[in-house]
């Protein structure tokens, strides 16, 4: 049995007291927690590893509750464009011109930037080759909920995204058979609705029972922008969540993302049939879809979690970015200093971001028996010190380079910097030549926005 003993670190649990173990340590026996806070050294193997932290901070691992694998080369197509340009004339050109190859390279490059940034579980919304997503995953050692993103009706939808109601039904059940709990279950498969705009009501329905049926979870995005509700109230008769209310969608295993639209009486109804959401300021921001309501969310108790999203919309799969986005946003909003404060903060990146991976039981604080899924950031760089208050400079000063070290599943992803799971060199060149091809491919192009005089 592999043992690994870290010592000498401010841990910060996220138990259920939330207790920080000051000059802690943490047994790590295979792929999980064996001992937190006081390690009985009798309890150590001779051939552990033994890590000595340096007083650095240990957390559990960030989970990122939405993500696209497969717009990470997309990144820089669709800067200071509004939404409908970036959906229809630039990311689904880019990605669906896609093949195997170019979603395993996308996947890769953006599990090995969420490894740098500290996360150990993330939530995909869903691309088109969930082969080439599962085979990332488990070359780069994350934890993640996979789904294919379906979609049986829509405008603007490219040729080859058109499928009927039973094909898209018909490819999840296939996915989850085929992968769920692989990877040393690691890997969990889930069911993704697009969006309402993309989804006939039959779809909805069916996704549910489905997901019900195989104990899965659906993700989807909800009321991302108020045209969204205006169009499902003149097509179907309600707002998105009151349409999802009657279709007998709304449950403990769907993760609402963005949710920037909803009122007093849907966010009730998200906390009655206990719904799970993913904020993801930097693009609610950037996509300008509006402030979503998350202290009025998390002030009813409602699970809400953090998510980038995708590298169109963000630009950077940075948690430590989006933590520090998610306070200030609201404060800005509420002009309430005690809005959203970097505790709650760290709780909607660490726990709160198990319970909507529907993984609580199993991540998102370090206790024994849970999975060893925990990072080690360094505090000592000139614009983290000093420390006055940990956790606040957690959330307001560091960056993804504080994060020095990340532990998926009891093993190191990354060590002080490195990555040790994959040649981090090659899939930058890969990302470089890829990206070009697939926007050539696409034809998608950008003008430089000040003139390029080339010296030759
Ligand atoms: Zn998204």
């Amino acid at each position: 049995m592999k043992q690994i003993l870290i010592k000498n670190a401010y841990v910060v649990s996220m138990n259920s007291e939330r207790q920080i173990f000051n000059n802690g340590s943490i047994l790590i026996e295979n792929n999980l927690i064996k001992s937190i806070g006081k390690v009985d050294p009798s309890l150590v193997n001779e051939d552990a590893e033994i890590y000595d932290a340096g007083g650095k901070i240990v957390l559990p691992g960030f989970v990122n509750t939405h993500v696209h694998l497969s717009q990470q080369l997309g990144r820089g197509i669709a800067d200071d464009v509004d939404l409908l340009t970036w959906l229809r004339e630039r990311v689904w050109p880019y990605e669906s011109s896609f093949d195997y190859e170019d979603s395993l390279i996308s996947s890769t490059a953006c599990c090995v930037e969420l490894i740098k940034s500290g996360v150990t579980t993330f939530l995909e919304s869903g691309g088109q080759y969930v082969d080439a997503m599962v085979e990332a995953v488990q070359n780069t050692g994350l934890r993640a909920c996979l789904s294919k993103s379906v979609m049986d009706e829509g405008e603007g939808l490219p040729n080859q995204w058109i499928k009927t109601t039973q094909e898209e039904l018909d490819s999840q059940i296939n996915l989850f058979n085929n992968h769920n709990d692989t990877a040393e279950g690691r890997i969990k498969i889930w069911f993704a609705l697009r969006t309402i705009f993309n989804n006939s009501d039959d779809l909805i329905i069916k996704t549910k029972m489905l997901a019900d049926k195989y104990n899965t979870g659906i993700h989807m995005h909800i009321a991302e922008i108020a045209a969204e509700n205006e169009y499902v109230k003149s097509s179907r008769g309600n707002s998105t969540v009151e349409q999802l209310h009657r279709l007998g969608a709304l449950g403990p295993n769907l993760l609402a993302v963005h949710t920037v639209w909803l009122t007093d009486r849907e966010i009730d109804l998200f906390k009655l049939y206990d719904v799970k959401v993913s904020h993801n300021p930097a693009a609610a921001m950037k996509v300008v879809l509006g402030f979503a309501r998350i202290p009025e969310m998390l002030e009813k108790g409602i699970p809400v979690s953090i998510g980038t999203d995708g590298a169109p919309s963000n630009n950077r799969m940075d948690m430590m970015r989006e933590m520090y986005l998610t306070s200030l946003i609201h404060k800005g909003r509420t002009l309430n200093p005690h809005c959203v404060p970097a505790e709650q903060v760290l709780e909607m990146a660490t726990i709160n971001g198990a319970k909507c991976a529907l993984l609580d039981k199993e991540i998102g604080s370090l206790e024994v028996g849970k999975k060893a899924d925990l990072i080690i950031l360094n505090p000592n760089t000139i614009h983290s010190l000093p420390m006055h208050d940990p956790i606040a400079n957690i959330v307001y000063t560091m960056s993804s380079e504080n994060v020095e070290s990340t532990i998926c599943n009891g093993k190191w992803l990354m060590k002080e910097r490195n990555v040790l799971v994959i040649n981090e060199n090659e899939i930058l060149e890969k990302v470089k030549l890829q990206a070009e091809k697939i926007r050539k491919k696409a034809n998608i192009n950008l003008p430089s926005r000040f003139p390029v005089v080339d010296i030759i």
